[in-house]
This record gives structure tokens, C-alpha cells and sequence, in this order.
């Protein structure tokens, strides 16, 4: 815009301008707990963006206080913390809940599963949020999507993996069900939260980890630990960050401010993918040309058979109880439909404009 027009746009726009920056007197303080250390790059970062957010646009009628992992309540309990009101909302990641119901892990990421942008399309356009609402219910909780990470890296090896029999004996920190696939496969998977993976990792305790991508790797860095950094990361294609709200304390907010909490879950769940694409494209950059890290492609024999057990894997949960089968159901169409759609539009293009 030019400065006339601004100026212009200013003077039109002056009642707005001179409108008092008087706050709401706050109606509701609330507590957000999380899985994340306080302020953690990503998701932390995520989390704190979200109660900003719900308190601007509430002009401060809603007060949020996030606490780190442990701060108020050990990190994985953080949902049953929020289920019976310690706290009024969180903020993690589904698949940590399938202790809850097998379910949850179809909110988060499962292997070969949907990209970021499609998660979005299947949770708010495609049936998913429904379901997702059905699985949370029993446990008073409401859920949202609230951050997506993008496709994460395959992870830091020691080791090259040129050929399955390259993962027999692996050791590798890799939780959930990239674990179980790993395992199958001969490998032994190690579950090892965040702030244990760079010791284990350097002292040859694992030989491989998995965390997230370039920006968080960078971070906690992993590439003064292992040689190898591969991609891509078939076990978490676009994970889904979750805020889950207790249904009471909702309930007891006028509409008007349950409007905002839920757009403000939907603004933060954009936000934090395009803080990821934007942060993990400086950062592989830094890793490949400052660090001189070897950035390797798992080759295709590798791929296809970690796609083949993965299936598998993710069939075996479904068939576990009902809920998880008709939540599995509705995942399997839409990825065969995206799958359709996308090889002719984001695989096409992408292809082309590597040619
Ligand atoms: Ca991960």
C-alpha cells in the first residue's frame, strides 16, 4: 500500500484507530498443562502461541497459564489431569493416549499415514474431528488439532542402512509403532524421552534415534552424535499436535468465547506447521552446509517392506476393539482418496519442479 493511501485508509478508518485499549475484565483463568518442556522450539513454542492467542482475541476475558512438563503435573498425565479438572486444557499428542484407546494414535501420526495438510483435511472436512470428538468423550474432554510438525526425518544413524538386514540388531529410539515395525524387522526399539537421546546417542548406548526434524534436531544437537541423518520420516508423515479441553469448564463459557477457544486451537494448528516448514528449511540448510552432515535416502527396498509391516501393524490395532476399527476405516478411505488426488497435484508438482 502506498503511504497516501495508508494515510487515507488511517483517516476512514480513525474511529477504529481511536477506539480505547481498554481490557475486558478477566472472566476465566485457566491452566494449560503440556507434554513439552516450558518454551521447547516447536510445540512448546506452540503451546504458549495458543494461550496468547485465546487471550488477545478474548480481549482478556480468558486468561491461560501454560506449564511445562512436570511444572504442574508429570507430562503423561496431562490427560487425566485435564479429565478431572486439575487443569482445563492440554496440550500434547494424541498417540501418547493409547493406554486411553487404541484410537487416539489415528489423531497424532501412524505410519505411511496422511501429510500435515491432509490431516487437516481429514480432521476438519473429511469426518476425523467427529470421530476424534467420539473417542475423547468418554473421558470428558473435547479435542483439537492444535500444531502439526510437517513430515518428520527418518533419523540419526551411526550405521549406513543400505539393505534391510542393515536394521537387524538396530538399536533405536523410536517410540510407538515405528517402534513396533522396527522391531519386526529385527530391530530393537528404545523408547527415551527428549532430554536423554543426545547421551545415549553419543556414548553408543543406541545406535539411532528418531526425534523430528531439522529444527528441533539442530537444537538439541544430534549431528555432534551420529554421522548419518536419513530421511524420510515413514513413521510420522505429518504428526498432529492436539489442545484437548475439559467439557465442563467449556460448557460454563458463553458462546461467544467458545467460538474463540476453538478458532484460536484452529489459528495456532496452521501456525505452527508453517513455523515448522519455515524453521526446518533454515535449519537442514545449516546442518548440511555448517555441519557437514551426510543426508541419506532410505533406498527403496527398505522403504517398501517398512511400508508393507507397517500396514500390518496398523491393521492389528485397528482390529482391537470397534471404536478404533470404524476410526481406522474412515483414515484407510480418506488416505486412499488423498493418495489419488495428491500423486496428480502435490506429487505431480513436486516431481516437475525437480526436473
Ligand atoms: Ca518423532
Amino acid at each position: 500500500m502506498k503511504r497516501r493511501d495508508f494515510l487515507k485508509g488511517a483517516a476512514v478508518g480513525g474511529a477504529l484507530a481511536a477506539a480505547p485499549s481498554v481490557r475486558a475484565e478477566t472472566q476465566f483463568k485457566w491452566k494449560m498443562v503440556t507434554t513439552w518442556p516450558k518454551n521447547f522450539p516447536g510445540m512448546g513454542a506452540g503451546a504458549n502461541f495458543l494461550a496468547q492467542t485465546i487471550g488477545e482475541m478474548s480481549g482478556g476475558r480468558i486468561e491461560v497459564k501454560v506449564y511445562g512438563g512436570k511444572e504442574l503435573v508429570p507430562e503423561m498425565e496431562i490427560f487425566d489431569a485435564v479429565s478431572r479438572g486439575t487443569a482445563e486444557m492440554g496440550h500434547g499428542a494424541a498417540y501418547y493416549w493409547k493406554g486411553k484407546s487404541e484410537a487416539a494414535q489415528f489423531f497424532a501420526a501412524v505410519p505411511f499415514g496422511l501429510t500435515g495438510q491432509e490431516m487437516n483435511a481429514w480432521l476438519y472436512h473429511g469426518g476425523g474431528m467427529k470421530l476424534w470428538e467420539e473417542v475423547y468423550a468418554p473421558f470428558g474432554l473435547i479435542p483439537t488439532a492444535a500444531g502439526n510438525t510437517g513430515v518428520q526425518m527418518g533419523g540419526w544413524f551411526n550405521r549406513e542402512i543400505n539393505a534391510l538386514k542393515d536394521l537387524e540388531g538396530l538399536k533405536m529410539r523410536i517410540p510407538g509403532l515405528g517402534g513396533e515395525v522396527l522391531k519386526r524387522l529385527g530391530g530393537t526399539p528404545v523408547n527415551l524421552p527428549g532430554g536423554e537421546i543426545f547421551t545415549s546417542l553419543k556414548s553408543g548406548a543406541i545406535d539411532a534415534t528418531e526425534w523430528v526434524g531439522p529444527y528441533n534436531d539442530l537444537a538439541f544437537g544430534l549431528y555432534k552424535a551420529a554421522k548419518y541423518y536419513y530421511y524420510p520420516g515413514w513413521h510420522e508423515p505429518g504428526t498432529t499436535l492436539e489442545c484437548f479441553i475439559n467439557k465442563k469448564a467449556f460448557e460454563a463459557l458463553p458462546k461467544d468465547l467458545q467460538s474463540i477457544v476453538l478458532n484460536a486451537c484452529r489459528v495456532a494448528n496452521q501456525d505452527m506447521l508453517a513455523d515448522y516448514t519455515a524453521r526446518n528449511n533454515e535449519a537442514l540448510h545449516a546442518l548440511v552446509k555448517q555441519h557437514g552432515v551426510d543426508l541419506r535416502r532410505f533406498s527403496d527396498e527398505v522403504l517398501k517392506k517398512l511400508k508393507a509391516i507397517s500396514d500390518e501393524v496398523v491393521a492389528e490395532v485397528a482390529a482391537k476393539d470397534p471404536l478404533t476399527q470404524k476410526v481406522f476405516d474412515s483414515f484407510r478411505a480418506f488416505r486412499e482418496q488423498a493418495v489419488a488426488w495428491h500423486d496428480v497435484s502435490e506429487r505431480a508438482y513436486l516431481n516437475a519442479r525437480a526436473l
